[in-house]
């Protein structure tokens, strides 16, 4: 089957129709793909017999301010990377399409949306939940893949998965890392080479979290410390946050917790990093 690429809900709405025989999963994505990206891609060909790559820069999950306006952008080479994976669809629609002027409606996930990364970009989640569940409304995949690069991202979906009853299989996909373990993200094309070097301290103190851990150490906030000295020792970013969390609910560790997920947030100059890893 050649690679569609659909702009419109209607015609979304009927390629999905005209195929619902067949399962399929869905990859929402903001394009300016990289491999990150194409392993969800390779996640969800495995899952299902369809694949849609959805692009849209969505401009709710933005705060004024933020990067929407220069976010990059470049949709031939996203077409042409999707079709050389064998996606079916890509959906590409217009704001326009996605927010008709009236548009009023949020999808809002109680508490989870405001801690984390949520206290820095406090309308951040609620527009990715906004426009994830119309690309669940619009789309109907079975299943749908997100990032593990994103973890508050995921269990937020997962949560409004739950709570919303779209009954769709959510499967996380693990972190994708350029050779020096910095997470592949669209963002990092922002960062000046220097910025780019000092990055990689961000996974560097990560593993130093999980070599404490796997050590027998459970002082979380020493952990915490050292990562936090590792940072600013060897870089110029603002750390944001580190915070560990039980990885399953978001959830201050306590006595039960069987996953722990240390996530970080850092600016080198304006650009804010996210990374994080779980350890069990
Ligand atoms: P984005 O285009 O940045 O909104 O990301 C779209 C999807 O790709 C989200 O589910 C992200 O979590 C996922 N993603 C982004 N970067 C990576 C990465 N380095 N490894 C794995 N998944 C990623």
């Amino acid at each position: 089957m050649t690679m569609k690429v659909i702009n419109t809900i209607p015609e979304m709405r009927r390629w999905r129709q005209g195929n619902s025989s067949h399962t399929t999963a869905l990859v929402p994505t903001m394009g300016f793909l990289h491999e990150g990206h194409l392993s969800l891609i390779r996640e969800a060909k495995e899952k299902a017999e369809l694949t849609v790559v959805s692009i849209y820069v969505n401009p709710t999950q933005f705060a004024p301010g933020e990067d929407l306006d220069k976010y990059p952008r470049d949709f031939e080479r996203d077409e042409a990377l999707c079709r050389a994976e064998g996606v079916d669809v890509v959906f590409y629609p217009s704001n326009n399409e996605m927010y008709p002027a009236g548009h009023k409606t949020y999808v809002v996930t109680d508490d989870l949306a405001g801690i984390l990364c949520g206290q820095s970009r406090p309308t951040h989640f609620r527009g990715v939940t906004t426009i994830v569940a119309k690309l669940f409304n619009i789309i109907r995949p079975d299943t749908a893949v997100f990032g593990q690069k994103d973890a508050q991202q995921a269990l937020i979906i997962r949560r409004m998965n739950t709570d919303l009853n779209f009954g769709i299989n959510i499967v996380t996909a693990p972190i994708v890392r350029e050779t020096d373990g910095l997470a592949m993200s669209s963002r990092n094309k922002y960062l000046s080479d220097q910025h780019r070097k000092e990055a990689a301290v961000l996974y560097q103190s990560l593993q130093m979290a999980r070599r404490e851990f796997e050590s027998g150490k459970r002082d979380f906030v020493t952990i915490k410390n050292k990562m936090q000295d590792h940072i600013l020792q060897n870089s110029s970013a603002n750390i944001d946050y580190i915070e560990y969390r039980d990885a399953e609910t978001l959830d201050s560790v306590n006595a039960e917790t069987e996953s722990i997920l240390f996530l970080l947030a850092a600016y080198f100059g304006k650009t804010r990093l996210i990374d994080n890893i779980i350890l069990t």
